[in-house]
């Protein structure tokens, strides 16, 4: 049989969406249960870039200084170069402040400082090492899961599972809804970490030289964090001829990491890739059950806005889950899905045009891609295109009037 549990609510992943949501839950005075399978915070690899949008969700929420104090870089500028020349240069220094800044931060100290805070609830549960396997259904409706732990399987009854389990959402599987992927991006990325050369910029840079375009930030404590576009799809092929094969491509895409790429990867596994998609599920809600962040939505790690709409998913839905549970009704669950749709929808149309002017090849497209950019920098639509990127949605807030209990 194993141990039960019995929650308002049952939260699947301990990530940004599911940890934010558990936090924002137990300062209601909800009973939350969060299982993650994973028995440590480490994410190696795993979104570093937060944008003042999610920034000041976290300020709100009074983890942001807490996160900061484990460790982390702000960085200044947001810039593309092609072949040397500027093609977009965000200033986040001439945004209002206190957000105006990109946080360049390792997950896990994100991931601490929010468990931290939530630890201080007597209404929070959390689960180290629980893979969910199950959903219980009855009567049409989702009440609970059961997951495999250390010490056998935990049954969660609750009132709502709340589907955080990421981009290969099992919760989402098991509740019959497809994951709409779209293979709109032509490109995946791979990571790798390098020794930061002394005197790297604070700013996140793509730059085309000869190869493909390259993402470049400081990563905390003292690295390097590049993120090379390869081939959708094409990497297989690159690296079976071989680890020498692959840092020469690197070095010609990156001519100033070049000596560092050569005495830092010494093997095909220093190397990471990411499969890159877009994919929303056509459906977020079914009695009983929502999908917040990856699991619902999945984004292009390009424009890094993964952490950062997933932590506003939580913030918006928040206020309508405690509402179902007063209520009864789950009426108010489809609303999230509704207007939260709606914001995703407008974040994927710019990723996906910011991908394509980035990864344009060839001399027309060089020339319209800085032409263009010199252009469209100076217009309105440029200014509200940055603020959706900078900041999502303008109507994301905390519902901190539901607080029962003080910030610890
Ligand atoms: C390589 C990479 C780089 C990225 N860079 C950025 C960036 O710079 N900035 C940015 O904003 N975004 C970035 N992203 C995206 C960002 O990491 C995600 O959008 C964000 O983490 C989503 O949060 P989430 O909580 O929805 O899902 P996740 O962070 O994926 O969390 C899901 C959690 O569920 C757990 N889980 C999964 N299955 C189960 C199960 N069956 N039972 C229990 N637990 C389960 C997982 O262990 C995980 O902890 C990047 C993503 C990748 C992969």
């Amino acid at each position: 049989m194993g141990e039960e549990i019995s929650a308002d609510v049952c939260v699947v992943g301990g990530g940004p969406a599911g940890l934010t949501l558990g936090l924002l839950l137990a300062r209601t005075g909800v009973r939350v249960a969060v299982l993650e399978r994973s028995p440590l915070l480490t994410r190696e690899f795993w979104g570093e870039i937060l944008q003042p949008g999610g920034l000041a969700v976290l300020g709100s929420l009074g983890v942001l200084d807490a996160a900061r104090q484990r460790g982390g870089h702000e960085l200044d500028r947001f810039t593309f170069t092609d072949r040397g020349r500027t093609v977009l240069d965000i200033d986040y220094r001439a945004l209002d402040p206190p957000y105006n800044y990109l946080l360049s931060m390792p997950q896990r100290h994100l991931l601490a400082a929010l468990l931290d805070a939530a630890r201080e609830h007597e209404h929070f549960t959390y689960r180290d090492g629980f893979r969910v396997t199950e959903l219980a259904e009855e009567d049409g409706r989702v009440r609970g899961v059961v997951a495999r732990g250390p010490a056998g399987p935990v049954t969660v009854r609750a009132r709502y599972v709340v589907g955080a389990d990421g981009r290969f959402s099992l919760v989402r599987r098991l509740a019959g809804i497809p994951a709409g992927r779209r293979d709109v991006f032509d490109f995946d990325v791979l990571w790798l970490k390098l020794p930061a050369p002394e005197h790297t910029p604070p700013q996140a840079r793509i730059f085309r030289g000869r190869g493909r375009p390259l993402l470049a930030y400081p990563s905390w404590p003292d690295r390097l964090q590049l993120g090379w576009t390869v081939p959708h799809g094409g990497y297989a092929r690159l690296a079976a001829q071989g680890v020498d094969a692959v840092k020469a491509r690197l070095a010609e895409a990156a001519p100033p990491y070049a000596s560092l790429v050569d005495a830092a990867v010494t093997g095909l596994g220093d190397l990471s890739l990411l499969d890159v998609f877009a994919a929303c599920a056509p459906q977020w809600t079914k009695p009983g059950l929502v999908l917040l962040g990856d699991s619902a939505h999945t984004h292009s790690p390009i424009g890094a806005q993964g952490i950062n709409l997933a932590v506003q998913d939580a913030a918006v839905l928040h206020p309508m889950l405690v509402a179902a549970l007063r209520t009864r009704d789950d009426g108010g669950l489809v609303g999230f899905e509704r207007s939260r749709g709606a914001d995703i929808a407008r974040i994927m149309r710019i990723q996906a045009m910011q991908a394509r002017g980035m990864t344009a090849d060839g001399p027309v497209a060089r020339f319209v891609r800085t032409r263009a950019a010199r252009i469209m920098t100076r217009t309105p639509a440029f200014a509200k295109v940055t603020r959706e990127i900078v900041y999502g949605s303008p109507a994301v807030r905390v519902a901190s009037e539901l607080f029962t209990a003080p910030r610890p």
